[in-house]
């Protein structure tokens, strides 16, 4: 059957019923890509697979909550959205809520936005309002006022992001055919790691699955409060969307880690930014930085000698967002290219058949 987006395929499982107003860009059903370059590098025996999450409708696993998120608040009589964001949650509420017809406000740290998710709030015609502070302070505030006034919150306090989130779990398992080994993911507010343990939990429940994986999550060095087990005032990382210093869902990440026996650590921006490249070169996905987190993380593990080599297994890493969300990060991971004469002697020249 054609697809028809994530809540279409998976209502038995989510908080709708036919009354619900769905408001969806045909989000979901990313591809699970097997990387065989990562897997020789874990482990003989090891299968890496990458869940491309950047092929989401705007780049980001975010539109999997914001189609849950957009189509409640258009159920419940929302006029108004409004979120706090490192980028991809406004760029995913500033296009469900053009969709929807919804106003959607935004408020964004200052100057710590990457280009191309700022150009997506503001092309789906959001309120863009830049605070002079960080994330965790523009979610305070947003908060606050969605406490007091008629408008939405949809960062992933809201509930039905969670929900919606869960299908990466359900679309998992289902393209491996089983649920994998293991599942790496980035942390930041904490709110994916959360959606896929609940999201894995619930399909066992449902039978649909009979083992549980084991759920390791990675946060940036400069910016891993639950590795560090205190709040980070001032959290620093070349890694954008994970650049949170007091994750809302904090205490659920800890759950998942705990009941599934995971762990939860952090990587280097160089080692963040290795694994970068790795992906795009040798992988040939394109991912923004935060996402490569997942794939750092194992690299890490398996210097550490974690995995043990005698076991045949899966891991499913799983990438958060595109690589064309930060143009800037990727040109100055790059050579520049050379310029040449219009000549075809000098293009010979200069690619060695001369
Ligand atoms: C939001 C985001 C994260 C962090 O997810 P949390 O649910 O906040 O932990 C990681 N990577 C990308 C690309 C994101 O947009």
């Amino acid at each position: 059957m054609k697809w028809q987006g994530l809540i279409n395929k998976y209502k038995e499982y989510l908080p709708v019923s036919n009354k619900t107003p769905i408001v969806s860009l045909n989000e979901g059903n990313t591809p699970l890509i097997f990387a065989p370059h990562i897997s020789s590098l874990i482990g003989e025996k090891i299968k890496v697979f990458l869940k491309y999450e950047g092929l989401n409708p705007t780049g980001s696993f975010k539109d999997r909550g914001m189609t849950m998120a957009i189509s409640k608040a258009l159920e419940d009589g929302a006029h108004a959205v409004m979120c706090a964001s490192t980028g991809n949650t406004s760029a995913s509420a500033a296009a469900y809520s053009a969709r929807a017809g919804l106003k959607c406000i935004v408020l964004i740290p200052k100057g710590a936005i990457a280009l191309g998710k700022l150009a997506q709030a503001l092309i789906h015609k959001a309120h863009v309002i830049a605070i002079d502070g960080n994330f965790d302070d523009a979610l305070t505030l947003v908060k606050e006022i969605t406490n007091k006034y008629p408008v939405t919150l949809v960062n992933s306090l809201n509930p039905y992001r969670i929900e919606g989130q869960t299908t990466g779990a359900y679309e998992v398992c289902d393209q491996l055919g089983s649920p994998p080994d293991i599942l790496s993911i980035p942390v930041g507010n904490a709110g994916n790691i959360t959606a896929y343990w609940k999201g894995f939990k619930r399909y066992q429940e449902a039978g649909k699955i009979e083992s549980l994986p084991k759920m390791l999550g990675f946060q940036a060095a400069g910016a891993a409060p639950i590795v560090n087990k205190k709040i980070i005032e001032d959290p620093k990382t070349i890694a954008t969307a994970i650049k949170i210093g007091n994750p809302a869902s904090w205490q659920s990440a800890e759950a998942a880690r705990d009941e599934s026996n995971g762990l939860i650590d952090s990587v280097t921006d160089e080692e963040i930014l290795n694994a970068y490249k790795i992906l795009s070169s040798k992988e040939g996905v394109f991912v923004e930085p935060a996402s490569a987190a997942s794939v750092a993380g194992i690299l890490k593990l398996a210097q550490n000698n974690y995995f043990t080599e005698n076991d045949e297994y899966n891991i499913v890493c799983v990438l958060t967002g595109h690589g064309l969300k930060d143009p800037d990060r990727a040109i100055k991971s790059i050579e520049e290219p050379v310029i040449i004469p219009a000549k075809v002697e000098s293009v010979l020249k200069e690619i060695g058949f001369e």
